[in-house]
């Protein structure tokens, strides 16, 4: 006899519990099926476990900086213990909020992994559930590599797990996972090392944003080894040792972690099952509207290989509920111009289209970029640079992308995005009254190019542009 439901989500992440949530306010019978804990990736080995270690970097940065605003400060080592059980005391609250939330909206809450047995019954721990409408949001895990010696290196979830500060880490992978963890422990106190296959960090952003970082980077001793392929991993005198397929070797490390990648969590669903399609990485593949190939399943979130954030699962999500139980079929989640941030020292945030990617898509394409040392910065011995770039698109320059890294553009984005997704031209930023003394005001005053304008450079003014060729 299988129990039988409205809604059956599997997964109790970010997208598995919105449906879930909106489901039972619209009064429906809702299961979720979680394997660990409620919160998924995001809560438990992702945004938050990071936005806590960004913080303590980011307070680490400013003690050293005290010193030239006067404020005597000094640091010592960082008491990795105290800061990893706190932040996991406000992780396990977040837990508890999510365990009592789903009770007190009569879902219930299924403990353990879900497997098809047909496209309307799964199967946990030898109990079969039944549900009109059963959806797939079991997230992604990170990718380790089949190299010989792989296993002596962490992932991502084993950074979240590690109770000491490691003295000397490779980061293997430059992407964005890459870049915030290296940022993180260097702040923190370890040399770090980032070992990538491509030439440029973050290499899928605007390559004026791996300009900075990388520079960035290098002012903070972080080792830059591009181009390296990872062949394999071996225990040496001095550590852990990373070896090149061009023979190159990198040495003496006391931890490793991979971040080059995520695959997708469908090995243990059976999909075959219930005759759902995913590629052969293992992405479920779906329509617009979140739609598997067989009626009644769906798949949102990070396992449909779409922009994996904790956002745009939310909001597939809810609006699936919305669309299968409000009366609503039109609701889906437009993947357009998604805002998107990367928790590095300095920060990154973007939106919309980067400058190459806007050059194949339209004609006439004009760039308004400026960079400069944010008064933040202007007593400390070290100057972070701050860079912005506009990306306008047509006679009527449409503001098509926007890319910014500096302090505190990660809090300047949302409202910017809302603006993209208006369609705001360059002339409705113009208009904006700037506010002052801030970093934002260069978003509403950058100069209008002159016809045959060349690079024009100025840190210090903030002013660097140029017309588009
Ligand atoms: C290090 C890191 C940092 C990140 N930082 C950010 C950030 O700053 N901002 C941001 O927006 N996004 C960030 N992300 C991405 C974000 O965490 C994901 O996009 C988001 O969690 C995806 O939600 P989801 O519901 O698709 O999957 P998940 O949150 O991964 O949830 C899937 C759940 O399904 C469960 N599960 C898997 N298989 C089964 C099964 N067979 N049966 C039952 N349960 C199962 C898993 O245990 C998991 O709890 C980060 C990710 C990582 C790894």
């Amino acid at each position: 006899m299988s129990r039988a439901y409205d809604l059956i989500a599997i997964g109790g992440g970010s997208g598995g519990l919105a449906v879930a949530e909106m489901a039972a306010q619209y009064g429906k019978r809702v299961a979720v099926v979680e394997a660990h804990k409620m919160g998924g990736t995001c809560v438990n080995n992702g945004c938050v476990p990071k936005k806590i270690m960004w913080y303590a970097a980011n307070l680490a940065h400013a003690v050293d900086d005290a010193d030239s605003f006067g404020i005597p400060a000094h640091r010592g080592a960082t008491d990795w213990g105290k800061l990893v059980a706190r932040r996991e005391d406000y992780i396990q609250n977040i837990n508890s909020y999510w365990d009592g939330h789903v009770a007190d909206s009569g879902i219930t809450h299924i403990q353990g992994y879900a497997r098809f047995i047909d496209s309307h019954r799964i199967e946990v721990d030898g109990e079969i559930y039944r549900a009109d409408h059963i959806v797939i949001a079991t997230g992604g895990r990170p990718i380790v590599p089949h190299v010989p010696g792989a296993e002596l290196g962490i992932t991502s979830d084993g950074f979240f797990q590690l109770t000491e500060q490691p003295k000397r880490v490779a980061v293997i992978g430059g992407g964005y996972i890459g870049v915030e963890l290296a940022g993180v422990l260097r702040a923190l106190g370890s040399e770090v090392t980032i070992a990538a296959l491509e030439e440029r960090l973050l290499e899928a952003f605007d390559p004026m944003i791996s300009d900075v970082l990388m520079a960035e980077m290098k002012k903070q001793s972080i080792g830059l080894r591009m181009g390296f392929q990872v062949a394999g991993l071996a225990r040496s005198d001095s550590g852990i040792a990373l070896d090149s397929i061009n023979g190159g070797r990198l040495d003496g490390f006391d931890c490793v972690i991979w971040a080059v990648g995520r695959t997708p969590n469908t090995r243990k669903l059976n999909l075959e099952a219930a005759g759902v399609e995913t590629r052969s990485n293992g992405i479920v593949i779906t329509d617009e509207y979140q739609n598997t190939n067989i009626p009644g399943i769906y798949a949102i979130g990070d396992i449909t290989g779409r922009t994996p954030l904790t956002p745009v699962a939310i909001a597939a999500g809810r609006r699936l509920a919305e669309r299968l139980f409000n009366d609503q079929p039109e609701r889906r989640v437009d993947y357009d111009n998604i805002p998107s941030l990367v928790f590095t020292h300095p920060p990154v945030a973007t939106v919309g289209l980067t400058e190459p990617e806007a050059r194949e898509r339209h004609e006439k394409i004009t760039i308004y970029q400026t960079d400069f040392t944010p008064m933040r910065h202007a007593l400390s011995s070290h100057g972070v640079t701050t860079a912005m770039k506009l990306v306008c698109a047509g006679p009527e320059q449409r503001v098509v992308g926007i890319h910014l890294i500096g302090d505190n553009v990660d809090e300047m984005l949302q409202g910017f995005a809302v603006a993209v997704k208006m369609g705001a031209t360059k002339a409705d930023f113009d208009s904006t009254i700037a506010i002052h003394p801030i970093s934002a005001e260069e978003l509403v005053t950058m100069k209008e190019p002159e016809p045959d304008a060349a690079m024009h450079h100025g840190i210090d003014s903030g002013i660097e542009w140029r017309e588009a060729g």
